[in-house]
């Protein structure tokens, strides 16, 4: 079991910071999501956290130490490219990897790609992308690590294999395992996480548990009879998370009050009030778009 510290981290090529400021803290044995559009960071975080690239500022901790070869030993990776080697069988990569790490379980690794569909007598040269993504899951899970980093796990899997590595996920964290992994599929995150952060061109843009986020946050949307209400008074709320104006139909998010704020839009001469709860795609949504035309962004947590 280790919780991992994500400490203020900072990474750029050139003038670009693909890692700006970045810090979250994931709990030992949870299943954690990284969401993020392309491009956002977090293949930079998980190469940051497996000591692949330098670091031009702050650090990653497990169990508030830093990495080291016995770390490492402790962590299992699935990285979001195939690392499997083209012109050698399944089994090879199981002899492969069973000398490399003390507590890899061949047999485990055996019964897995049963279950994915995968010969493992084939070359990895004749195997489907989803076929390989599904072969670097079993040796990882195989691997019965105290952490598992699995970058886009589920990409090119077909929805059964897909929903088996959420189970396989869910079942490691179960034993005790830190889980974290990233996906563009919200559903999947929204299935298999306890927690979620969100990253937005290399900084953290919203972070807690999949259940406080979804709750309680809920749009208040009303149609006005022109474009230029003014909402000076919304601005100055500090209950609301969000405003925006599209045209006449404003939306406010809110996480308290939505009723009042219901009234509120109607008094003030709009029509078709009403108020939809949030899920999951709808916050990412928001944490990752600028607010539209006149709006601004209140607080972003
Ligand atoms: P995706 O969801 O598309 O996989 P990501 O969130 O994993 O994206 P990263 O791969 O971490 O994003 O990339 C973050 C940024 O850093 C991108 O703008 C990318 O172009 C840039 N970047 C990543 N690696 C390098 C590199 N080796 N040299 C230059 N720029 C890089």
């Amino acid at each position: 079991m280790s919780t991992i510290t994500i400490d203020r981290i900072r990474k750029s090529y050139g003038a670009y910071a693909a890692v700006d400021d970045f810090s979250v803290e994931i709990p030992a044995g949870t299943v954690f999501g990284l969401l993020g559009p392309n491009g956002a960071g977090k293949t930079t975080t998980f190469k940051a956290m497996l000591g692949l690239i330098r670091l031009d500022g702050g650090a990653v901790r497990y169990d508030g130490e830093p990495l080291a070869p016995a770390t490492f030993e402790r962590i299992a990776y699935v990285p979001e490219r195939s690392v499997l080697y083209d012109w050698m069988t399944v089994t090879e990569h199981i002899q492969m990897t069973r000398s490399a790490f003390k507590g890899f379980v061949p047999k485990m690794a055996l019964e897995l790609l049963t279950q994915f569909n995968v010969d493992p007598r084939k070359r990895v040269r004749q195997l489907s992308k989803g076929m390989r993504t599904a072969t670097m899951v079993a040796l990882a899970i195989a691997r019965q690590a105290d952490t598992l980093i699995l970058d886009e796990p589920t990409s090119g899997l077909d929805p059964i294999n897909q929903r088996h590595v959420l189970n396989l996920m869910i079942n490691e964290s179960a034993r005790g395992a830190t889980i974290l992994f990233s996906s563009h599929q919200i559903g999947q995150v929204e299935r298999a996480a306890e927690r979620i952060a969100v990253m937005d061109r290399g900084k953290l843009a919203l972070e807690g548990t999949v259940d406080d986020l979804k709750y309680g946050r809920k749009i208040v949307e009303g149609i006005f009879p022109t474009s230029d209400v003014p909402l000076d008074e919304f601005h100055r709320d500090t209950r609301l998370l969000r405003i925006d104006r599209d045209g006449r139909i404003v939306r406010l998010l809110t996480k308290e009050d939505a009723t009042a704020f219901a009234a509120r839009l109607e008094g003030m001469g709009a029509s078709g009030v009403r108020i939809v709860d949030l899920n999951l795609e709808d916050i990412f949504l928001y944490a990752v778009s600028p607010a539209l035309q006149t709006a601004d962004v209140v607080e972003g947590a």
